[in-house]
């Protein structure tokens, strides 16, 4: 039987892009959502529509760079619905530069919210889905996560180590605990925006000016992953857009 009906989801990174799609989507096949990020705003008037068009969802501050806040974000979905069944790792940021620029900083953004934000949260939830004896880990990475280019090297560092935790994890977690990794091409959403070099950015959105996928393409996939049965463990999602090489 399919199922996500119930489900409760927490979705890291849901104040935009496919985060919120995510969020929505899920919500309306009746999964109960749990939104964490930093623009409490932006989750507050997600949180608000989903509640008006009759989903359930609750919303609170997450910085996943910050380990306990993960723990916390886990804790308050324990609260507020007794469980979790999905945690959506989803929080990202993409700013491109060549390494000779030495963007020390940024490096150390992308390394600190793409990865570590990634398994601080596989430590807040695994001893909860050991106990409950299930569970399902769903990361984002990206084709990146299979390829690399120039400016893009250390993002794509931080995908390629996510699909390697994700595999790993996959094969000492039991069989009650799934992991899937969704891999996006080219999507909308405010990511580009995380570029700091103007000429890098501008090169960005020309090579992006192809049909990009909406966002609900990712959350469609997502809910694929999570709505199989027990049984079934999808474990790589790869969403390109058609025109995208
Ligand atoms: P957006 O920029 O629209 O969304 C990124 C989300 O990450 C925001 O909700 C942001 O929330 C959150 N975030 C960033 N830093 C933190 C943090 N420290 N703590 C908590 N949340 C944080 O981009 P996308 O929707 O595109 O990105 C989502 C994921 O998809 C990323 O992992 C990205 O790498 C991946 N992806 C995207 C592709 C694309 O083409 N768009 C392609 C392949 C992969 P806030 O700022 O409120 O904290």
């Amino acid at each position: 039987m399919l199922n996500i009906k119930d489900k409760v989801v927490l979705i890291t990174g849901a104040s935009s892009g496919i985060g919120e799609a995510a969020a929505r989507f899920l919500a309306a096949k009746g999964a109960k959502v749990v939104l964490g990020a930093r623009r409490t705003e932006n989750l507050k008037s997600i949180a608000g529509e989903i509640q008006a068009a009759g989903g359930e969802v609750r919303f609170t501050s997450l910085d996943v760079t910050q380990k306990e806040q993960l723990e916390s974000f886990i804790q308050f979905s324990q609260s507020q619905f007794g469980r979790v069944d999905v945690l959506v790792s989803n929080a990202g940021l993409m700013p491109l530069s060549l390494i000779e620029q030495l963007k020390v900083e940024e490096w150390d953004r992308m390394i600190d919210v793409n990865l570590k934000g990634v398994l601080y949260g596989i430590a807040a939830a695994l001893p909860i889905f050991q106990a409950q004896n299930s569970g399902h880990f769903v990361n984002i990475t990206s084709i990146a996560d299979r390829w690399v280019g120039p400016t893009a090297t250390i993002y794509c560092a931080t995908k390629h180590a996510v699909r390697v935790i994700s595999e790993g994890l996959r094969q000492e977690v039991g069989s009650n605990i799934r992991v899937t990794v969704i891999a996006p091409g080219a999507t909308e959403s405010e990511l580009l925006n995380t570029i700091s070099d103007p000429e890098i950015k501008k090169a960005a959105i020309e090579q992006f000016r192809i049909d990009l996928l909406p966002t609900e393409a990712i959350a469609r996939a997502i809910a694929y992953a999570v709505e199989q049965p027990a049984d079934v463990d999808v474990n790589e999602i790869v969403v390109r857009p058609s025109a995208q090489k």
